[in-house]
């Protein structure tokens, strides 16, 4: 078939790469100069935000392995380890999932022993129930008899991270899924993943050689303003954002998009600030108080040395607030949580309003197929998984799947 594929995200590029392997002859537009969408490098030499992957993210690391990466050179690969500034949270060691997630538990001497049991015990009770819930509840409903301790240093950080919402307004039931995949499957599935690469090095940029080799056209700086213009190919991909396909998508199919036109987001906002000389206790670690819950020695990642990524998840508040603002209370939460060898100067905020959708519960999310020959596919597409690259990723080759 000639497949025409409309958007060049991670979603696009795994569906690009997908028909190709399926003997397929493809066409990718994307409307930017270069390739990425949300999950790229920027002209500045930072990233669109600072992204981590998990060893669940099984798609996303067979994809990297298809174009030619490799990722034991591209991450840098740890059992999951939340550092705080001044001390250890969870750090799982290595192994079977179920083993791996009890001892570090009892093994994490920041929380008392009683919330340890009771955090092991709430967690055989999502075990028990196949992990899930009732679709209405929100993450503070489901953790509400869990001790304060655990919920502050281990349920609210992880849900931010994961869903990009904040626990009081996330949904338990895709929570529940994420903390299945990643801390109750294989052993390494809960695996921190910091790219080493710079974000188009890692997919981006090895995809477009991979598919030009592969004989894939690529049209950047295109955007398509109608589906009619690419009326003479068998089938499309609508692999661009949610509020772009749901444009796209209306004339044919008002329902779908109606759908994909409910969806609401969350922004994140990155704030990267420089100190040279500093380097921080981990690559990553976790942060108490606001705005930011995340801050990555680039340093340490390979990336310049004495450069510091902090990231403000969930961010509605500090985008209404403003930019500057933000900026500033990072600053100050850098001053105070941190040791610095030079006092941290900023160098770029960046705000991404529609970074993820907000992952509330009974959310509806638009399925895949939106007509017989035109399938959707980005991180918004209904499936288990909030808004990640993994979901990007398994959307834009299940679209493929479903086109033969
Ligand atoms: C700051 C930030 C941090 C994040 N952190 C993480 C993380 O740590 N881990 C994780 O898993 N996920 C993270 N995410 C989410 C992840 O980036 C996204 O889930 C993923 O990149 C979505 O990919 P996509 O292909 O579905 O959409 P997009 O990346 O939005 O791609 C859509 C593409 O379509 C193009 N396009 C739109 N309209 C048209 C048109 N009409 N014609 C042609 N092209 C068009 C756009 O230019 C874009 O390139 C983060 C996101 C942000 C913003």
């Amino acid at each position: 078939m000639r497949v025409a594929v409309i958007g060049g995200g991670w979603a696009g590029l795994s569906a690009a790469v997908h028909a190709v392997q399926r003997g397929h002859r493809v066409s990718l537009f994307e409307m930017a100069p270069q390739l990425g969408g949300r999950a790229r490098s920027l002209d500045n030499g930072l990233d669109n935000g600072q992204h981590i992957l998990i060893g669940a993210y099984v798609e996303t690391l067979a994809l990297l392995a298809t174009v030619g990466v490799d990722t034991g050179e591209a991450f840098l690969r740890t059992p999951l380890r939340l550092r705080y500034p001044q001390h250890e949270g969870l750090a799982l060691p290595a192994g079977n999932a179920l083993i791996a997630f009890s001892r570090g538990v009892l093994a994490c001497r920041a929380w008392p022993l009683s919330a340890r049991v009771l955090l092991l015990r709430a967690a055989l009770g999502w075990l028990t129930r196949g992990f899930r819930c009732a679709q209405e509840l929100t993450v503070s409903e489901l953790c509400t008899r869990l001790p304060a301790i655990i919920r502050e240093q281990l349920i609210d950080p992880l849900c931010i991270a994961a869903l990009n919402t904040p626990a009081h307004q996330a949904s338990a039931s895709v929570f529940l899924r994420v903390l299945k995949d990643a801390l109750f499957s294989g052993p390494g599935s809960a695996d921190l993943m910091l790219p080493r690469r710079p974000l188009s090095g890692l997919l981006p940029e090895p995809a477009r050689d991979w598919l030009h080799r592969h004989g894939a056209q690529i049209e950047l700086s295109r955007r398509v303003q109608s589906l009619d213009e690419l009326d003479d190919f068998d089938a499309m991909v609508l692999a661009t954002t949610s509020v772009e396909a749901a444009r796209l998508a209306a004339d044919r199919a008002p329902e779908w998009a109606a759908l994909a036109q409910g969806l609401r987001f969350e922004p994140i906002v990155s704030v990267y600030v420089e100190s040279p000389g500093t380097v921080l206790p981990a690559p990553m670690i976790a942060l108490q108080g606001e705005p930011a819950q995340f801050v990555f020695d680039l340093g340490q990642l390979g990336h310049a040395s004495g450069r510091f990524a902090f990231v403000v998840s969930g961010a509605r508040e500090w985008v209404e607030r403003g930019l500057d603002v933000c900026a500033q209370q990072t600053l100050a939460q850098a001053a105070e949580a941190l040791c610095w060898n030079t006092a941290p100067t900023l160098i770029k905020t960046l705000a991404e309003k529609r970074a993820t959708f907000a992952c509330v519960p009974g959310l509806q999310r638009p399925p895949m197929r939106i007509a017989s020959h035109l399938l959707a596919a980005g991180d918004y597409i209904e499936g288990p998984y909030p808004a990640t690259l993994e979901g990007a990723v398994r959307a834009g080759r299940d679209a493929v799947e479903a086109l033969v």
